[in-house]
């Protein structure tokens, strides 16, 4: 048994920080919070002094590619698809470990190629690789010829098709589903391109996924998309943007989790204002990303359960940047305590782990995060790690 003595903890639950207090640590987990006297003397003066330090739990990535880096040229992610699955397999390695060090614990993967993210999963829960724990849809689902289908996909048609795809990434050992419900954002058109999935197609992966306990993670821009979506009880909804405002409301009224990923606009805006690029229009995407912000914090303020996501492995995005989707949540007008709980308890609710990880609660895994200064007044804070624990081992910086 370890004893922590914190600063200021924040827990996770979306509620007011507490004041310094003992954490014990006990194979893994957080055995029991309380005050000295509720502890062994002996234990207490053991006790690993991080009283100076926020601690809070680590951060939760709900939605990342691990087979690719934010490579900000264009060129050069073209030939990054053409490299070999032994070559993607070891960036994807390193793209774990630099997460880690960021202060990220979990992360969720949402479709990726040559089965690496199953691979990854498997082999940090072995241990044979040092990484935040991770959770993946194995293959993400499209139609024939849908969004994303190059990047590895499960190409399905019709509902009968759609139920054997999701038995496939179940078998496949899949802890959710993604489905690639429109194509990204075309900042020129503003629009993001049909709705690839029927109503038909959506509800068999809806209903298969829910039978077999798996949540639906589904990729959608766009009023339509985002609507067909949330009529077929979902569990989350990936980027959402180019909505109205009916459609924030219809979010908020629904009670699904919203995942803005707004790290890839913000980072696709500063290419654009820096590549003047025509497929890339800096002020189109100044329109689609503004837009965007608004309706996260108009949803926010109806209600809405906004997570944090970063798309890691997008133009520019790297892994490990929750740190800066925490603070483009702030940008919109979040206070800092829903953008924490965004990435802790909240995201882990996200993505059906809430038994064990986001919070710092006697039981739960001892992911933790020791900051320096207060994210709650300073959200840059965020970036201030003194060290990272994950099931209660020390990973420090
Ligand atoms: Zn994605």
């Amino acid at each position: 048994m370890m004893l922590i003595k914190t600063g200021l903890l924040i827990d996770g639950t979306g509620g007011a920080a507490h004041p310094t207090c003992y954490l014990a640590i006990e194979n893994g987990r957080i055995a029991g919070r309380g005050q000295a006297g509720d502890f062994a003397t002996a234990d207490v003066a053991k006790a690993v002094d991080f009283s100076p330090y926020t601690v809070m739990p680590g951060l939760i990535d709900t939605h990342v590619h691990l087979f690719l880096e934010g490579i900000s040229d264009l060129k050069a992610r073209t030939l990054r698809w053409k490299e070999s699955k032994d070559t993607i397999l070891i960036r994807a390695v390193n793209n774990l470990a630099l997460a880690l060090r960021q202060g990220v614990t979990t992360v969720r993967d949402l479709g990726g190629p040559y089965g690496i993210n199953a691979l990854l999963k498997k082999a940090v829960s072995q241990g044979v690789t040092v990484g935040p724990q991770v959770l993946t849809a194995c293959q993400a689902i499209s139609i024939t010829g849908g969004h994303f289908h190059y990047a590895g996909g499960r190409e399905a048609d019709g509902p009968e098709e759609m139920v054997k795809a999701v038995r496939e990434q179940a078998k496949g050992g899949a802890d959710c589903i993604k489905i690639m419900m429109t194509g990204s954002v075309n900042f020129i058109r503003q629009d993001a391109g049909v709705v690839e999935l029927s109503q038909a197609e959506t509800q068999a992966v809806v209903h298969e996924a829910q039978r077999l306990n798996k949540p639906v993670a589904v990729h959608a821009n766009g009023v339509d998309g985002v609507r067909q979506a949330l009529s077929a009880g979902v569990s989350t909804i990936e980027h959402g943007a180019l909505i109205d405002e009916v459609t924030a409301d219809l979010i908020a009224a629904s009670q699904v989790y919203w995942i803005p990923t707004l790290v890839p606009f913000e980072r696709m805006l500063d290419y654009g204002r820096n590549h003047r690029t025509k497929t890339l229009p800096a002020e189109g995407i100044e329109q689609v990303y503004f837009r965007h912000q608004a309706m996260v914090l108009r949803a926010y303020q109806a209600g809405a359960k906004i997570v944090a996501g970063t798309d890691a492995g997008a133009l520019g995005v790297e892994h490990g940047d929750v740190w800066r989707e925490i603070g483009l949540l702030v940008e919109c007008g979040l206070p800092p305590v829903a953008a924490l709980h965004a990435a802790t308890g909240l995201a882990a609710k996200a993505v059906g782990m809430d038994s064990q990880i986001g919070t710092i609660e006697t039981g739960k895994r001892a992911d933790l995060l020791v900051l320096e200064g207060n994210p709650l007044m300073d959200i840059t804070c965020i970036r201030k790690i003194v060290t990272v624990f994950k099931n209660g081992k020390e990973y420090p910086r």
